[in-house]
């Protein structure tokens, strides 16, 4: 790219409502991206979701709409970035077929975030497809049809980047120059554990939604786990193995943070007072989003991803025909950027 602005790409499935997880360690950083006018493809990922949704696939365009609404109540702007659904632009599956062909089968059966996933999603049976088994290509196609040189993720998702990065390096290698190599922009927010200490997620049932009412939500941190160490009122506690703290870490401020470390290393208060501090710096973000969603309509939605699809489909239509040009040696290449 010609300034120090970043191509960015990144996506989420859509597999239900949002919880704070998703706030702090993906929409944040999309929002900040965005702000900073890098050029941000944000996809909703439902051919990602019907790997292991396919049984139920009625539910996903519901979810994907539901999810979309969610992101603009957050501040995601279809003005500043294209906000679209992978199924909707046909390049994706053009370019997963293309890279599936010089996709090593070892390079796939080493993936190390498998297993991670079908412990979250608690079935095996339900991932043994070949959609699912080659979900790193069509990550990877998803990746270097926008030509992203930048993919905001957590730590445990560079595994996937480094299979984009072979598969771009290889393409380049074999057919000729066309995907820049895409580099791992490292998210720099605490992983946020769920009410049971593991990590929030939808399958495990331990997470804080935006959408909940605020008396749920009160509910859920009376009873959300803390250090177990700490037995009584009187125990002094430990902040980094409590997983209500890892809430503190990303909703309140750094000198009330500090004195809620003290306090609890010191059993200056009880872990009740502890989540009343939380939910007083909790609440009000969780509100300003709920308010925000009150105003989107499923139309509204729509036509955003109407737009978005636009923009996305004018960008990776571009780089397939350069991609179809150097593959089938075809000479209708219409553009080099
Ligand atoms: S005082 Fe707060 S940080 Fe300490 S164990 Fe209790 S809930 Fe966790």
């Amino acid at each position: 790219m010609s300034d120090n602005r970043y191509r960015v790409l990144s996506g989420m499935r859509p597999t239900g409502k949002l919880h704070v997880g998703h706030l702090k360690s993906v929409l944040e950083i999309w929002k900040k991206l965005q702000d900073e006018g890098h050029t941000c493809f944000f996809l909703v990922a439902d051919l990602h979701a019907l790997t292991t949704e396919w049984n139920d696939s009625k539910k996903i365009y519901e979810n994907s709409t539901e999810m979309v609404s969610e992101w603009i109540a957050v501040g995601i702007s279809p003005e500043k970035s294209a906000i679209f659904m992978q199924s909707q632009v046909p390049e994706h599956a053009e370019l997963f077929t293309i890279l599936g062909m010089i996709t090593p089968l070892g390079l796939l059966e080493r993936n190390p975030t498998y297993k991670e996933f079908v412990q979250e999603i608690g079935s095996e049976e339900k991932v043994a497809n070949l959609g699912f088994f080659s979900y790193p290509v069509l990550q990877s196609a998803d990746i270097l049809l926008y030509k992203a040189n930048k993919v905001p993720v957590g730590k445990d998702q560079i595994p996937h980047i480094e299979i984009a990065r072979d598969l771009a390096e290889k393409f380049n290698r074999i057919f000729g120059e066309v995907f820049p190599l895409p580099e791992p922009l490292l998210a720099e927010t605490p992983k946020i554990l769920g009410s049971d200490g593991r990590k929030m997620s939808k399958s495990y049932n331990n997470a804080i939604y935006l959408s909940d009412n605020i008396k749920l939500i009160e509910e859920k941190v009376k009873i959300y786990m803390t250090d177990t160490a700490r037995k009584t009122r009187k125990d002094p506690g430990e902040p980094e193995r409590c997983p209500l703290f890892t809430l503190h870490k990303v909703f309140t401020p750094e000198e009330e943070k500090k004195h809620v470390e003290l306090m609890c290393r010191t059993a200056g208060f009880g872990c009740l007072d502890c989540k009343k501090i939380l939910l007083k710096n909790m609440v009000p973000e969780i509100e300003k989003i709920q308010d925000e969603l009150k105003k989107t309509s499923r139309e509204m939605v729509e036509d955003i991803l109407e737009e978005g699809r636009k923009k996305a489909k004018e960008f990776a239509s571009k780089t397939i025909e350069e991609v179809k040009a150097l593959v089938f040696g075809r000479k209708n290449e219409k553009s080099k950027r």
